[in-house]
């Protein structure tokens, strides 16, 4: 809640005139309570996690040909139950979150050290704090995702998660409870570290859930602005990750590509040469590694298909 009763206050404590952004927050949030505005960092997430697969799985249902082209593993179709049946899942632990974040408030307030008045944070602070959230979090669950996939990791907790071979948006939080417990640590990492502003905490886990829904999409589109992002993963990069099923031990990092070419995890040949490897990772551009790794697993899969063949080339039942 603002501490100040009216907007000339809240100028005269800031010592200049509000602008457009820091009046709007003014009206939006002054009156409200602060565990109110934590709490609607769940509501935001499941709001965006309901509508963010809905375009490619309307078109999938009602227009396959259109998304066809782009599809990473085009001789499956993922039934329309199972999407649904990871969303209500989803929409089952949603009130649970939402009231979890309500008695917690008090210890998260502690830990997170959350601001949520005045002055907005600028530009530059916020592309900073998720710059440096996106780096720790990859790192954090690159290791812990190649921990769930120790033999006791895999069978006792990664297995449901990897149940989609050929994964889709919805999918995307279909995992073991345990899982995402874990795999909250490295997204609550940052914010930890570096308190933001709730409006960039907001922005932060937004961008991961889209983040997220992408890399399970099952699609790969050419034109996505993602690519011009300097290491970035993508879509086909995870999804060979679930093609490869339980035995994969490729492609973890859920952002960038970085941390799977340093510990020699990624599906890219390269030369095995150490001076070299750093020579290639320090001068050659993040989009062209980002090309030539899309355009080795795309050919990759198509290898695969051809050597299995017909749909029964993937799964998408239980796998053991
Ligand atoms: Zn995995
Ligand atoms: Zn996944």
């Amino acid at each position: 809640m603002i501490p100040y009763a009216t907007a000339a206050e809240a100028e005269a404590a800031l010592g200049r005139a509000m602008t457009w952004a820091e009046a709007v927050w003014y009206q939006y949030s002054a009156a409200m309570p602060d565990s109110w505005l934590h709490c609607l960092t769940t509501c935001i997430l499941f709001v965006i996690y309901t509508i963010t697969p809905l375009p490619l799985l309307v078109l999938e249902q009602f227009a396959p040909s259109v998304v066809l082209p782009y599809k990473l593993q085009p001789r499956v179709q993922v039934p329309l139950a199972a999407s649904l049946r990871c969303y209500m899942e989803a929409a089952f632990v949603f009130p649970v979150a939402v009231g979890f974040q309500l008695v917690s408030y008090p210890a998260a307030a502690k830990i997170l050290r959350t601001r949520m008045g005045l002055p907005l944070p600028s530009v530059r602070e916020t592309v900073a704090q998720l710059v440096v959230y996106s780096l720790l979090e990859d790192y954090l669950s690159y290791w812990i995702h190649r921990l769930l996939h120790t033999k006791w990791g895999y069978e006792k907790i990664h297995r449901v998660h990897h149940e989609f071979t050929a994964p889709t948006g919805f999918a995307m939080s279909y995992s073991h409870w345990a899982e995402n417990l874990l795999l909250s640590i490295p997204a609550l990492a940052g914010p930890v570290i570096a308190p933001c502003h709730i409006t960039t905490q907001w922005l932060w886990f937004s961008i991961r859930l889209i983040e997220g829904i992408n890399i399970h999409s099952g699609y790969h589109f050419p034109f996505s602005p993602s690519k011009l992002i300097p290491f970035y993963g993508g879509a086909a990069y995870h999804d060979y990750h679930h093609y490869a099923g339980g035995h994969s031990q490729s492609n973890f990092a859920p952002l960038f590509t970085y941390c799977d070419y340093l510990y020699r995890t990624d599906k890219k040949s390269r030369p095995s040469d150490v001076s070299w490897s750093l020579f290639v990772f320090f001068f050659e551009t993040g989009y062209r590694y980002h090309k030539l790794k899309q355009a080795k697993l795309k050919s990759l899969e198509e290898d695969n298909v051809e050597k299995k063949g017909g749909s029964t080339a993937f799964c998408n039942g239980k796998k053991d």
